[in-house]
């Protein structure tokens, strides 16, 4: 039986999500609850959402929800704001259906008015909004919280498992796997979800749009070709182009029904075969973008009767790796810098930094994928082709650039420039646990070779041994050459 939005099941998880950010006080004169959607572009399975109904109609008031699109975040392109463009445009289509007040505001230029969520704070209630660590979102939040005079609270609706349950960072995937793997089945309990009590009156109504300053997107009713033209009058880089992966909740469930149905119960066989385009499920964007909920996917998976091997296999990529880049983004001040990463790699690192590379390669050379690796070509022009790149491909990727870079830190910087500004899943928690990963993060020391010391070492030609390195090479080189 699905727990009600009242139910102690909800507001025990509430209570775990919840993060206070300003302990500030609640406006008793606010005359709505607001919910500012910053990460999790969904309707259904949002904790933030539910905690905002849930106070919205123990106050008897209505619901505001406010989503937002800027031109200045990071890496700000076609590629992005298209797929957000795309699943704001499924967000308010079912907004509209169940009669919930959700409007999306789009900043094209700089000089725009960035005050908006301010004015709608200053007569709120309490705001609700993501927790969310990575692309800018932490940060931005934080300083908004200071800012305006109402509790802010930020709700994590990212993990599967709530984040705060591992206060500490995890020290490796076999620390956080027994955790999770005891908190799973009371983290996904399915809830029935409830529509706010109370409408905005016509009033209200009104002294919002006031408050925006602009006439909102009319993003419901836009086809592809009005998002192209949105898009195109954004002060974004446009050299960076929209792929065809379509960005929306209806996007992302059906491409859960296709694996679940489809790939899963092949997931352990395939699931390293880089030459197999699906032979994965192509999830991360949307766990990335808030599309989907993961609880929606475990559960899904769980309910599929796929073989245990695979099903295994893909719950522990989707919680355990998930949730460890989340944990260690979280509990990390600085997550991206390489002085975060443990002693014995800080130790290795200042011991191989100075040993002669085969070869260096600029960052223009390797991100119009010219190198002398017909393999390594092949995963950046994946990336580049697609916005993302098969797992496999991706660690050996990430991994060769500690050859072709002067330094660590330099093989650092190129690595999150490449991957967030091209992959759609980029900018994510696991973004960064990937990279680090790459850079031993999570790992135990693997000997001690030339330029690699004690990092594990993986060489692309080697790959040949786990998949089938000449289709994959082929299959992207006649993308790029379309
Ligand atoms: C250098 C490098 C950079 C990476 N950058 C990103 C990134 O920007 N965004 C991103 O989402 N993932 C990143 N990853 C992790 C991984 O490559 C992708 O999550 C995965 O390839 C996505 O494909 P999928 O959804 O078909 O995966 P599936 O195999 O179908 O897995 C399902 C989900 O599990 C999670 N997952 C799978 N593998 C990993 C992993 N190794 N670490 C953490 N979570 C995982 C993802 O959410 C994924 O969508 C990176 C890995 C490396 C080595």
């Amino acid at each position: 039986m699905p727990h009600a939005l009242d139910s102690d099941y909800v507001r025990d998880q509430l209570v775990a999500r919840t993060l206070d950010l300003n302990g500030k006080r609640y406006n008793s004169d606010g005359e709505y609850v607001l919910y500012w959607m910053q990460s999790t572009h969904r309707l259904e399975e949002n904790w933030a959402l539910r905690a905002a109904i849930r106070t919205a109609n123990r106050l008897k008031r209505p619901l505001v929800i406010h989503q937002g699109l800027d031109p200045s975040y990071p890496h700000a392109s076609d590629r992005h704001h298209t797929f957000i463009l795309q699943g704001a445009r499924e967000t308010a289509r079912r907004a509209a259906q169940c009669g919930l007040s959700y409007h999306f505001v789009l900043r094209r230029t700089r000089d725009d008015d960035r005050r908006v969520v301010d004015r709608l704070a200053s007569r709120a209630y309490v705001v609700l909004t993501d927790l969310f660590p990575t692309a800018g979102i932490r940060e931005r939040t934080a300083r908004f919280a200071e800012r305006v005079s109402c509790r802010v609270l930020a709700v994590d609706g990212s993990c599967t498992v709530p984040s705060s349950l591992f206060a500490t960072p995890e020290y490796a995937a076999r620390t956080i796997r027994p955790k999770l793997a005891k908190l799973l089945d009371a983290a996904i309990e399915p809830v029935t979800e409830s529509m706010p009590t109370v409408a905005l009156d016509d009033a209200l109504r009104v002294r919002v749009r006031e408050m925006l300053h602009v006439i909102p997107l009319p993003i419901g009713e836009m086809n592809d070709a009005d998002i192209a033209r949105e898009v195109a009058a954004c002060e974004i880089d446009h050299s960076v182009p929209a792929v065809a992966l379509q960005g929306g909740a209806a996007q992302a469930e059906a491409r859960l029904a296709h694996f679940v149905d489809d790939v899963l119960p092949t997931y352990a066989e395939r699931r390293n075969e880089a030459s197999d385009s699906d032979g994965t499920s192509g999830l991360s964007a949307y766990l990335h973008y808030g599309h989907i909920a993961s609880a929606q996917v475990v559960r899904a998976a769980r309910e599929s009767g796929a073989p245990a091997e695979s099903l295994n296999a893909f719950v522990q990529q989707v919680t355990t790796w998930r949730e460890l880049s989340f944990n260690w983004c979280l509990r990390t001040p600085q997550y991206e810098a390489l002085t975060s990463l443990p002693d014995w790699i800080q130790r290795t690192m200042a011991a191989h930094v100075h040993d002669p590379r085969p070869v260096l390669y600029d960052l223009a050379t390797l991100e119009a994928a010219r190198t002398g690796d017909a393999l390594w070509n092949a995963a950046q022009r994946q990336l580049v082709e697609t916005g993302l790149i098969h797992n496999y491909p991706r660690m050996l990727w990430g991994k060769t650039m500690l050859l072709w870079t002067p330094d660590y830190e330099t093989a650092r910087r190129h690595l999150f420039y490449l991957n967030d500004k091209w992959a759609l899943d980029g900018r994510d928690p696991n973004s960064v646990g990937g990279i680090m990963w790459c850079l031993g993060l999570w790992d135990r020391p693997w000997g001690n070779k030339p330029i690699w010391g004690g990092i594990r070492p993986m060489v692309t030609s080697r790959a040949k041994l786990k998949f089938d390195v000449k289709s994959y090479i082929a299959a992207q080189e006649t993308l790029w050459s379309r």
